[in-house]
C-alpha cells in the first residue's frame, strides 16, 4: 500500500511510520517492536494457517513470546494432515494460547449445508469460513502479525513489512525473506515441514481449493486452480459481502 502524499488517518499514519523504521529489518526484530508497540496491552495477535511455511514465523515469535495469541482459521474444510500438524507444532515450540477460528453454526446452516459451497461460490464459501470468523476475532485486537512473503506471488510483490488495513495495524515480519532464507531457517532450527509438502504442496489451504504444482511454478497457482480468485479475502480491501455466484481471502 503506498502512503506517500495521501491524507493519512491515525491508523495508517503509525503503519507508514512503523514500516519506515522497519522496511529493511530482521524479521526478529519486526517482532519484537510489534510486541512492544501492542503486547502490553493483548491488542496483539498473529494469525496462522499452519500450512507449508508456518512454522518459521511461529518459531520466531515462540523465541520471544510463546504466549502471543495465535489464531487459527479451523474452516472445516482442511486436510487431516493440517489439523495434526496444528497440534503436534504448537506443542513443540511452547505455543500456548492457539485459537480455534470457527465458522459460525448459524451461517453454515443457512449458506452451506451441505458444506459444498465451494463448488459454485468459493468467495461466499471464504466469507463464511474464513474472513467472518476472523473479523469476529480481530475485534479484540488493535494489530495483527501474518506470514506473508512477496515472493509468494505477483500479487504480494509489493507487500510492505507495516501496513494498515481495516483499521488495524498489520505486520508482515518475513516480507523481505526469500524461499531461501526461510527454508535455511527452517533447516537450522530444524522445524517439521508440513506433511504435505513433500507431495508437492508449496502453499496449503482447504483440501476442496488446494492441488499441489509443478517445480518452478508460482507456489500459490495451487490454490483455487481455475479460478480467478488468488486470495481468500482476509487480505484484500473489503467489498460488500458476496453472493452465492460470486467472491474471497487468505494468510
Ligand atoms: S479455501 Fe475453499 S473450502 Fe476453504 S473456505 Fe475458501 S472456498 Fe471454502
Amino acid at each position: 500500500m503506498a502512503y506517500e502524499s495521501e491524507a493519512l488517518n491515525p491508523v495508517q499514519a503509525r503503519a507508514a511510520d512503523l514500516n519506515a523504521r522497519l522496511r529493511d529489518a530482521h524479521p526478529s526484530e519486526i517482532l519484537r517492536a510489534a510486541i512492544e508497540e501492542f503486547r502490553a496491552e493483548g491488542r496483539l495477535a498473529l494469525v496462522s494457517s499452519f500450512g507449508a511455511e508456518s512454522a518459521v514465523l511461529l518459531h520466531l515469535a515462540a523465541q520471544i513470546d510463546p504466549s502471543i495469541p495465535v489464531l487459527f482459521l479451523d474452516t472445516g474444510q482442511h486436510f487431516g494432515q493440517t489439523l495434526d500438524y496444528r497440534k503436534s507444532l504448537a506443542a513443540k515450540l511452547g505455543l500456548t494460547d492457539v485459537r480455534d477460528l470457527r465458522p459460525q453454526y448459524q451461517d453454515l446452516a443457512t449458506q452451506d449445508p451441505s458444506a459444498d459451497l465451494y463448488k459454485t461460490s468459493t468467495d461466499a464459501c471464504c466469507h463464511i469460513r474464513k474472513v467472518l470468523p476472523l473479523d469476529r476475532a480481530l475485534q479484540d485486537f488493535d494489530a495483527w502479525i501474518t506470514g506473508r512473503k512477496r515472493f509468494q506471488s505477483g500479487t504480494r510483490l509489493s507487500l510492505p513489512v507495516v501496513e494498515e488495513g481495516e483499521g488495524k495495524i498489520k505486520f508482515n515480519p518475513l516480507a523481505n525473506w526469500s524461499k531461501t532464507e526461510i527454508d535455511a531457517y527452517a533447516k537450522e532450527h530444524e522445524l517439521p515441514a508440513h506433511p504435505l509438502v513433500q507431495f508437492g504442496y508449496p502453499s496449503i489451504g482447504c483440501w476442496p481449493c488446494t492441488h499441489p504444482v509443478e517445480e518452478g511454478e508460482d507456489a500459490r497457482s495451487g490454490r483455487w486452480q481455475g479460478q480467478d480468485k488468488v486470495e481468500c479475502g482476509i487480505h484484500v480491501v473489503r467489498a460488500p459481502a458476496p453472493s452465492n455466484d460470486g467472491v474471497g481471502g487468505d494468510i
